[in-house]
């Protein structure tokens, strides 16, 4: 890779970056109808969901904790994506989720997941919010001294609440989120008082970032912190990790290629990004939870994974996008395509807002791909919205194509279930938003429905 980089150091060639994708969504495509089938039904943009992955992501975080014998939770981070199959599949699995909304929580609730199966997470808390979460005795993550008051006060009304203290973390200062250090001592002492009221569980944080050693640090750090909190006569016996598990989406080859030779001309109008998304990382998933496990603590040779045993100590987490990874991909219907000097410009029915990393001033990079396939002219093109605005872009890089995509065929761009698909949907020109197919595959035949959103207010 990097030979090629040096042998064209002058005008080196623009990276293909195709994306690691999971069986399933191979065996998916090479079916020649259902994608014709279900463009036709749905007349539109679409995304397709595959709750069996889910449940095999699900399944390796939960075998992971199991197989180190620490007790404790794994919480879908909810905000990741917008569908309620997620939440039945953690229903049946006996996972929790991550909620930070009433119409998260509702949702949650609605497809059987248990209240006290759920954490809500998030900056101040409204008050329905506390409320719903109280009665159904889910575990609040307080994130502040004036909404420990509130929680206390509420409590008067729905008894005992059960609460984390989300903790600001040194290796994130300027988090606006969770407790600094004097505040946490406020809370602590607090939490002793009305003991009646607020039931301490234990700590949060949720970092930024994918890095194992400063989450092993904390979570190590904060076992210290639960067990003085025992001392006060606190239950303290979790603590939770947050999210942050890594995913890859490249090749790393063809990550590291990219990062050292992409230059503006690959982009059309000469963008130029000042960052990119890790796109290829190591360890990802449940891996990196057993890595995280398996750290060194402060006291010498002692893993993270025997402190929590020895001290009685759960371990609660709550990855999004980890989960997510290979579940979903998302389609969109070519309008027209044009040349413009030695590249294509293509424009798609759907808009960048279903590719939410257009929106951090940044470009989500694995390869979207041609449906189908089919021979010709090898050219590169950039793929732009239905939308009138110029920068209204679902890829500004001009990706390499083995022809000039045109009016009827698909691309489908891979891996959008975390984040990327409906996270900045909006119905921008009155435009419906895309619909969303969820597909399992059984005795050799592939199933297909439309999910349809509740309107939880
Ligand atoms: C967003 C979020 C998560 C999930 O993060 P991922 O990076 O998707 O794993 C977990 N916990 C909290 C508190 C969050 O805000």
């Amino acid at each position: 890779m990097e030979l090629r980089f040096e042998q064209e150091n002058v005008r080196a060639p623009a990276a293909s970056l195709p994306a690691l994708e999971p069986e399933w969504a191979l065996r998916l495509r090479a079916d020649q109808r259902l994608l014709t089938e279900i463009a036709e039904a749905v007349g539109g943009p679409f995304h397709v969901l595959c709750p069996d992955r889910f449940v095999d992501n699900l399944t390796a975080f939960q075998t992971t904790l199991a197989e180190s014998g620490v007790p404790g939770q794994v919480y879908f981070g909810k905000k990741a994506n917008k569908s309620g199959c997620w939440l039945r599949a953690c229903a049946e699995a006996d996972a929790g989720v991550d909620v930070a909304s009433v119409p998260e929580l509702a949702h949650a609730l609605r497809n059987g997941v248990r209240g006290e199966d759920i954490v809500v997470t998030g900056a101040a808390k409204t008050e329905e919010l506390l409320w719903l979460a109280a009665r159904q005795r889910c575990l609040i993550a307080v994130d502040a001294v004036d909404e420990l008051e509130r929680v206390i006060e509420k409590a008067h009304r729905t008894g005992t609440i059960r609460i984390l203290l989300r903790v600001l973390p040194e290796h994130n200062p300027d988090s606006r989120f969770g407790l600094a250090e004097t505040d946490l001592r406020h809370c602590l002492r607090r939490c002793a008082e009305q003991r009646q009221r607020v039931r301490m569980e234990g700590f949060s944080f949720h970092l930024n970032g994918y890095a194992v050693s400063p989450r092993a640090a904390l979570a190590d750090r904060l076992i210290d912190e639960c067990l003085a909190a025992r001392e006060l006569g606190l239950v303290a016996d979790s603590i939770s990790i947050g999210g942050g598990f890594a995913v890859n989406y490249l090749d790393p080859a063809d990550w590291r290629y990219f990062e050292r030779a992409h230059r503006s001309s690959w982009f059309h109008a000469n963008r130029v990004f000042s960052h990119f998304y890790p796109y290829a990382q190591a360890p990802v998933g449940a891996d990196m939870l057993d890595e995280i496990l398996a750290s060194p603590t402060a006291a010498a040779g002692e893993r993270l994974r025997t402190r929590f045993l020895e001290t009685g100590t759960r371990l609660l987490l709550e990855p999004g996008r980890a989960l997510l990874d290979g579940c979903g991909f998302s389609v969109f219907p070519v309008q027209g395509s044009k040349r413009r000097e030695d590249y294509g410009i293509v424009t798609v029915s759907g808009l960048s807002m279903s590719v939410s990393e257009q929106w951090k001033a940044s470009e989500y990079l694995p390869d979207p791909i041609l449906w189908p396939e089919g021979e010709g002219q090898p050219i590169n093109a950039c793929i732009g919205g239905s939308s009138c605005l110029d920068y209204d872009m679902l890829t500004w890089r001009k990706v390499p194509f083995t022809r000039l995509p045109k009016f009827g065929d698909l691309l489908i761009y891979p891996n959008t279930a975390g984040y990327q698909m409906d996270k900045n949907e909006t119905e921008f020109h009155q435009l419906p938003l895309p619909d969303r197919i969820i597909v399992s595959e059984r005795q050799g035949r592939w199933h297909w429905r439309i999910d349809k959103l509740p309107h939880i207010r």
